[in-house]
């Protein structure tokens, strides 16, 4: 990877090793007419040559660590939103890109509707290589920053703000494989239009919002 590229991950605040939570640091050396930078954990001594094999790992840790240990704790940094008396924030995330679909409407089976039982009901916004019809499909809305709380989940861009209580959600999925970045889609209640939300890792995000739903909705 080149320098640049594993310094974004340190300044990123993904600065731990997936492997033994240890502390890492950007390891770079000359060959020839370049220079070749790695991802280091001393602790542990593990290089990671490869951006996007280290993107694989580091987002299958986190979402074993979020299973294991559920939504422990609060986010440490600052937050875009105003919050409620009792409300936590889980994550943020910022620099996501907000697209909306094709009109679409989302009916729960009445039978309770659980976000996992929902899963994989709905249409995949998956993006073709610049086809007409894609770009017909999702549209780019806005930029801003997602919020999860033990209530609700919280888009705040420039031009628009989307607040969603987690007990009206139907469906999350994400459209990506672990490690790449790709679009965490939203269904909710009579909603007439897929949301879906461009980002790194968004199935971290979506196990997030899993977590989140099964200890404040499900749970009660
Ligand atoms: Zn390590």
């Amino acid at each position: 990877m080149r320098e640049e590229e594993a310094q974004a991950i340190l300044d990123a605040g993904y600065a731990i090793c997936p492997r033994c939570d240890g502390k890492l640091s950007v390891s770079t050396e000359r060959r020839f007419l370049t220079k070749v930078s790695k991802l280091h954990c001393p602790s542990c001594n593990v290089f990671w040559e490869d951006i996007a094999s280290f993107h694989t790992e580091m987002e299958q840790a986190c979402i074993n660590n979020l299973k294991k240990e559920g939504l422990s704790e609060p986010w440490p940094f600052e937050v875009p939103i105003m919050l409620g008396k009792g409300e936590v924030v889980y994550i943020v995330r910022s620099q996501v890109e907000f697209h909306e679909g094709k009109k679409q409407t989302f009916r729960s089976s009445g039978m309770g509707v659980s976000l996992r039982v929902a899963k994989g009901f709905w249409i995949h916004p998956r993006v073709g290589a610049g086809s007409a019809e894609s770009e017909d499909i999702m549209k780019l809305i806005d930029v801003g920053s997602l919020v999860l709380t033990n209530r609700r989940l919280v888009f705040v861009g420039e031009k628009r703000s989307i607040s969603t209580e987690l007990g009206d959600l139907l469906a999350v999925d994400a459209d990506a494989d672990i490690g790449q970045a790709g679009y965490l889609c939203v269904a909710k209640e009579g909603k007439q239009r897929v949301e879906a939300y461009l980002m790194p890792m968004p199935n971290l995000m979506k196990e997030f919002i899993l977590q989140a739903h099964e200890k404040n909705v499900l749970k009660g």
